[in-house]
């Protein structure tokens, strides 16, 4: 078949390489001038290891990142708020802290390899569906060629959720993160986060070669006023709630070394219409407190891919992939959406309730095990879970 795919991100890249390699003809589109390893540090689970493993591009990740084998919140007070062990739920089991990068250049050249045609610097605007197939817009007004389907990995921000009139609800979070890259010793066997109240939280998230990924959660209109204030005022608040940045944050010269990002939470009524199917952000963008969007869009494209081999019909393939996905990324977007404000938000009730629960249930061990397990990628529902 003929297959558009709408963005080269971590799904689009990883999708081309799967549909490509089932012999399909494949052209990705990619709105930038160049695609290219850039990004934050990401956390990937051990259900993204597992499509990791069957994409074949593991173990070079795997050498050239960081095994993190627990993760950690602390008040600002140093009282610890939540540990939680991977290993406690199965000896082999890790997060593994990647540089977006490094993952997305891995998957890029699969994707290349498998015969993928890749366009860059066309920017999609909407699509059309004609008798024969469905056709992409472009900014451009170039026309492009007739496919048979669409698959839209075209992120958070997706134009093509709207213009596919698929229903959806969702919002834009006030709240986002300023994240910068670099060397930082002092975190290196464990996503390390930081919180006072609802309102700050630092993170470094160790990526390998003696670097971390560092966030620090913050509105637009806060950053706004950091920027006036001068990127001392900023650093010293940094180091007073989280010391342990210092390596990383000592050598930013300007605001322009960090990038903001603000998160959204979007949930479609179905993943597919006639002739268009969504997967990764693009159809269920979520904010990055529980570290899944990567590894739910890897999951994402395995599964579609894996339902096309058997049933080559788009139609009864989306079908089956909305069957096989849609409770577990509900769950994934219910429980996201329902930790966001517990970390960042308004009014300090969140935060009181927060520091009371959060210690408790991360040491009982029931609750412990299903936390784990939704950290892990292994929930597959509100009450099942597989374990890979
Ligand atoms: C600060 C931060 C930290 C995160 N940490 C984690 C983590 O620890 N673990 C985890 O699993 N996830 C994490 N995530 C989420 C993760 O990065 C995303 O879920 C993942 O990148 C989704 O991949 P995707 O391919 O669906 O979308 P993207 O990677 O966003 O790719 C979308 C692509 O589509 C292109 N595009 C968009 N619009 C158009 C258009 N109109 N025309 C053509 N091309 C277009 C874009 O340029 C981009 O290349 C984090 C996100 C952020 C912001």
């Amino acid at each position: 078949m003929k297959i558009a795919i709408a963005g080269c991100g971590i799904a689009g890249a990883a999708a081309g390489y799967l549909l490509a390699s089932q012999g399909h003809d494949i052209t990705i589109f990619e709105q930038a001038a160049q695609c290219g390893p850039i990004g934050a540090g990401i956390l990937i689970q051990p259900i993204g290891q597992t499509v990791l493993k069957s994409l074949g591009i593991f173990e070079d990740i795997d050498k050239k990142s960081a095994r993190l084998n627990w993760i950690e919140a602390r008040k600002h007070n140093g009282k610890r708020l939540i540990q939680l062990e991977y290993q406690r739920l199965g000896c082999d089991l890790y997060g593994l802290g990647v540089h977006r990068g490094l993952l997305f250049s891995a998957l890029l050249s699969l994707a290349r390899q498998a015969g993928a045609v890749i366009q860059e610097n066309r920017r999609i605007t909407g699509y059309q569906v004609l008798q024969s197939g469905v056709s992409l817009e472009l900014e451009s007004k170039e026309p492009t060629e007739v496919f048979d389907f669409i698959i839209a990995t075209d992120g958070a921000r997706s134009g093509l959720r709207n213009a596919s009139g698929i229903k959806h609800r969702g919002a834009e979070y006030e709240y986002g993160a300023l994240w910068t890259t670099g060397a930082c010793n002092a975190v290196q066997d464990r996503l390390f986060q930081v919180v006072d109240g609802t309102k700050k939280l630092a993170g470094l998230l160790p990526i390998g070669n003696g670097e971390c990924s560092f966030f620090w959660g913050l509105t637009a209109a806060q950053f706004m006023k950091f920027q006036q204030q001068g990127l001392d005022v900023w650093k010293k608040e940094v180091l007073q709630l989280c010391p342990q940045a210092e390596e990383i944050v000592a050598p930013i010269a300007s605001f322009k070394d960090l990038t903001f990002t603000n998160y959204r939470n979007v949930s479609m009524r179905t993943f597919w219409a006639d002739r268009i199917l969504f997967l990764g952000d693009a159809a269920h963008p979520t904010s990055p407190h529980l570290g899944q969007g990567a590894n739910l869009a890897l999951e994402d494209v395995w599964t579609f891919s894996e339902c096309l081999k058997k049933d080559p019909d788009f139609r009864s393939a989306c079908i089956a992939y909305e069957k096989m996905r849609k409770n577990k990324i509900r769950y994934y977007q219910r429980i996201t959406g329902w930790l966001t404000p517990f970390f960042q938000s308004e009014g300090v009730v969140k935060g009181w309730g927060r520091d009371l629960f959060l210690p408790v249930m991360s040491q009982t061990p029931m609750l412990r095990e299903q936390m784990l397990k939704t950290l892990c990628g292994f929930k597959s529902g509100w009450l099942s879970s597989k374990i890979e």
